[in-house]
């Protein structure tokens, strides 16, 4: 049993739950926050509170907004026809940084992946098809991450949307294989866009 005050442990166990934060580091951060300023410690987690509660999803991209659709589906001077397909939110915060994409996104929420149990229909698919169904998609280009699943995923999608669009495109190389996009560098980013290639 430990000797920690109760309200005290039930902080360390919550901050244990986040990644890359062990036993250790969340008995640290607990008594940081005790010792802190008491303002300071109410005002992490009333923003804790105020973004779990104002937070949602784009109903057209998947992206995480305030207000749907998001501030990208909404801006008029983005191409609305070329569409960037991420697994995750965090993708677009990475591709928004490198500034070299003027289109808009589409969240999956994940790749296909067989041996975790992930199939079709546990992604943002059926949105995506529907999309390109609409007929006012030019280009989709494929920003799975360089993993054998991400890969096996921008295959899958490529012949699912072949039908519907003229152009699919696959990210180029410059992301190392088995990394993720959301650690890829601006630079970085920008040459994989820059080096995209269609998808035959
Ligand atoms: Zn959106």
């Amino acid at each position: 049993m430990s000797k920690t005050a109760s309200a005290m442990e039930t902080l360390i166990l919550h901050l244990t739950k986040l990644p890359s934060v062990g036993r250790k580091t969340a008995e640290r951060l607990a008594f940081h926050l005790l010792r802190a300023p008491k303002e300071d410690a109410l005002a992490l987690a009333e923003a804790i509170r105020a973004m779990r509660e104002r937070i949602r999803r784009c109903s057209i991209c998947g992206n995480i907004t305030e207000d749907d659709p998001c501030l990208i589906c909404r801006d008029e001077r983005r191409r609305s026809d070329v569409v960037c397909v991420v697994e995750d939110p965090m993708d677009i915060v990475a591709f928004e940084k490198s500034e070299a994409f003027e289109g808009v996104y589409h969240v999956l929420d994940g790749c296909l992946s067989p041996l975790q149990g992930i199939t079709a229909s546990d992604l943002r698919i059926d949105s995506l098809e529907k999309r390109a169904r609409e007929g006012s998609v030019q280009e989709i280009i494929l920003a799975t991450n360089p993993s054998v699943e991400g890969e096996a995923t921008a295959l899958y999608l490529s012949r699912l949307l072949e039908p519907h669009v003229k152009k699919i495109t696959r990210i180029g190389l410059g992301v190392p294989m088995g990394g993720s996009l959301e650690y890829a560098d601006a630079r970085t980013l920008k040459k994989a866009l820059e080096g995209r290639t269609k998808v035959e």
